[in-house]
């Protein structure tokens, strides 16, 4: 064993004892490290400069209660996160997710992530996440609001334009972003736009950032494809999730040719073998914030079948996994195979199982990682950020032209690294050893605390 595969050993035989109870956290620094030997072992400087332990460790986590009362008065406490995970090239970036499922490993996991997705858009921000196991499925506004405000009555002693700016991810939409910019605002007498993105245009948003991770994703679809002298026109694309990602992904790959023809939420999934009407998909969830099911309502050809994995039975050429980690195991990949897919590209974060990801890759099916595929999010939230410093609007196709050029620049840094290295089509190492450089050179130039 090489020294550099003995550290990322050590490292990771450490991790898993002290992350024992954090398996989606395992999951993403396993497959990052095991990239990384092969850098190590041109860079002995990484090494002596502990940069792989260092880097799995994150600067700082808060853990927080939160708590609110309903619209019958009964008080109820939840737990809010903070992970701030690396902040060696800018302020720690990345969302925050209000589900119940979320815990400190899932968190730890989401920022971890983004320490290299982040480094591989070219923008200056690091990485963290947070968030909270609140559900705001089913709440009404005024308890979504209360709780937001008590969520950031912490918070904001945390966060800041040049120290730590959340966004949304999973629960947290336009209107959690309000709520919690505007509590913010009161708490600390100042306009400072900067410290969340994700918000309305009226108080600093950005155009274009509501579509910037559906729309991303499918960029990098098409430099896949093009890459191979192929593209989205007249795919059959099958597109898991119901949300934000799912619904801006849709609507781009239908510009571009393809027919999208299944979507999911957590109960079940909706097949259209005549292609996805976006507009009912958003009337249901965006408006009505009602369940995919209610689709076939209105279109009778289409079908409803309860089970939200089973959409990785449905055949097409293209899978785009936009709801949850962990969503296609051994066995859906396996199936997808069967059905002849030919490329599938990750819209949420580590929606695939390492088994997953294998098949795949022994199949020589396309494959593009989450923090690749789906950087366009956080790449925008960066414009958006740019756009507070300068106290400037860019217009939606100014906003949409940079993030389709970061799209494409982003696929041929982990495309070309990944050839580099000797895994040529291999855009899960071509990511990570890409994301890891620009951040491990950094670490070491500016020392070791
Ligand atoms: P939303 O909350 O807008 O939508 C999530 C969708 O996925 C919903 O349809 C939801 O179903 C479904 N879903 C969520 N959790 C589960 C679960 N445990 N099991 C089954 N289905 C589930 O979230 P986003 O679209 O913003 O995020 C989706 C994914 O994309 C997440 O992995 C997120 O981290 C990732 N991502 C998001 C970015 C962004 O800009 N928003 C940026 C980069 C990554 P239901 O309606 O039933 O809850």
């Amino acid at each position: 064993m090489s020294r550099a595969e003995q550290v990322c050993k050590e490292v990771m035989d450490k991790l898993q004892i002290k992350s024992k109870h954090e398996p989606e956290f395992l999951q993403a620094a396993e497959e990052v490290v095991e990239s990384l030997a092969p850098v190590l072992e041109h860079h002995p400087e990484f090494l002596d400069a502990g940069i792989i332990e260092r880097l799995v460790e994150p600067e700082r986590c808060i853990v927080f209660k939160v708590t609110w009362m309903d619209d019958q008065h009964k008080v109820h406490v939840n737990r809010g996160f903070r992970v701030q995970f690396n902040s060696a090239i800018g302020p720690y970036k990345g969302g925050m997710r209000f589900h119940p499922s979320v815990n400190l490993g899932i968190i730890k996991f989401l920022g971890f992530e983004q320490i290299f997705k982040n480094s591989l858009t070219g923008l200056p921000i690091g990485g963290g996440k947070g968030g909270s196991d609140f559900d705001p499925k089913g709440k009404s506004d005024a308890e979504v609001m209360r709780f937001c405000q008590n969520f950031m009555m912490e918070l904001y002693r945390h966060i800041g334009q040049f120290l730590d700016v959340p966004a949304g991810d999973t629960g947290v939409g336009a209107r959690e972003i309000g709520y919690l910019y505007g509590i913010y605002k009161k708490i600390r007498n100042t306009f400072e736009a900067g410290v969340l993105t994700g918000k309305g245009l009226t108080y600093g948003g950005s155009l274009a950032r509501k579509q910037a991770t559906g729309y991303g994703l499918l960029y990098f679809v098409d430099e896949m494809l093009k890459d191979k002298g192929m593209s989205i026109r007249g795919k059959e694309i099958i597109v898991s999730g119901s949300g934000n990602v799912a619904i801006y992904a849709t609507e781009k790959a239908q510009e571009l040719g393809g027919k999208v023809v299944a979507l999911s939420d957590s109960n079940g999934f909706i097949h259209d073998p005549d292609g996805i009407v976006l507009d009912s998909v958003r009337q249901i969830k965006e408006i009505e914030r009602g369940r995919i099911s209610e689709y076939v309502k209105h279109h009778p050809n289409a079908t409803y079948q309860e089970g939200w994995k089973n959409i990785w039975g449905v055949k097409a050429d293209i899978a785009l996994p936009c709801a949850t980690e962990n969503e296609i195991n051994e066995d859906w990949a396996k199936k997808l195979v069967e059905n002849g897919v030919i490329l599938v590209a990750e819209g949420a974060n580590m929606p695939s199982s390492p088994e997953a990801i294998k098949i795949f890759h022994d199949n020589k099916i396309m494959f593009g990682p989450a923090k690749a595929a789906n950087a366009g999010g956080v790449a925008t939230s960066a414009l958006e950020m740019t756009q507070n410093s300068m106290r400037l609007h860019w217009t939606f196709d100014e906003v949409d032209q940079k993030l389709k050029q970061i799209m494409a620049d982003i696929y041929k840094r982990a495309s070309s690294t990944a050839e580099e290295y000797g895994y040529k089509d291999n855009l899960v190492k071509g990511a990570n050893i890409a994301g890891f450089l620009k951040v491990a050179n950094t670490m070491l130039a500016q020392g070791v605390f």
